[in-house]
Parts: structure tokens; C-alpha cells; sequence
């Protein structure tokens, strides 16, 4: 397994930086209606090992059934690059969408399905 490591992401545009902690050793490649349009695959972390560097003002949030989750994204080049939201014991959590890191073979990564969509 990985070691975890600082990770930097971001959109497309670059307007949305952010360094996230990870090992990457848990990807969540999840079936529910918005990552399946997406092709998002999913790293997890705490608020502590999450760090927005730049774009708060470029963020919009769009939200959908039980409204649980924030699927943010960049309004200027629309890439969700991240979505936050509380995990069952109540604790931010992030999604990390593991194709917005930089130097990510994502080819290497192993892959967990989630059946989002049955939730
Ligand atoms: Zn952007």
C-alpha cells in the first residue's frame, strides 16, 4: 500500500486549487445518477487532510436528492474537481475526485465499486 502523501488538485481552469492527504489505497468508483454522468472516481478524506489553496469565490454548489452532499464545481471551466458533505458520524468529509490530482497514474489505482445508486 501507498504511503499517503500531499496531493495537489484542481479544476480544470486552474481558478480551484486545493492539497489533499491521501494514500489513495480506497477509490470509490460509486454508480449513483451524478458520478455515472460524471465518470468521477472518489479518494475520501477528513477535513483535517483537506486544504482549499484558492477559488472559494469561482465554487458553485449544486445539490440534488436528500441534499446531503455538496457536488461542488468551478463556474468558469464546470470541472468538479472536489464535493463535500458529512460522513454517517457526522465529521466533514471530502470527496476527492481522484482524476483532478495532479501526477496520478490513474490506470495504477484499484478500484472499489459503490453502489450509490441503491442508497
Ligand atoms: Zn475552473
Amino acid at each position: 500500500m501507498p504511503d499517503a502523501k500531499a496531493y495537489q488538485g484542481g479544476c480544470h481552469c486552474g481558478r480551484v486549487r486545493y492539497e489533499a492527504i491521501s494514500d489513495l489505497a480506497q477509490v470509490v468508483d460509486c454508480n449513483c445518477s451524478i458520478c455515472v454522468k460524471r465518470g468521477a472516481m472518489w479518494a475520501f478524506v477528513n477535513a483535517p487532510q483537506f486544504k482549499l489553496v484558492q477559488g472559494d469565490d469561482a465554487l458553485t454548489d449544486y445539490q440534488f436528492g436528500k441534499k446531503k452532499i455538496h457536488h461542488l464545481f468551478c463556474q468558469s471551466c464546470g470541472v468538479g474537481s472536489f464535493s463535500r458533505g458529512l460522513a454517517p458520524n457526522g465529521d466533514e468529509t471530502f470527496a476527492i475526485n481522484v482524476s483532478c490530482l495532479d501526477d496520478v497514474d490513474l490506470a495504477a489505482l484499484k478500484l472499489m465499486p459503490f453502489d450509490g445508486k441503491n442508497m
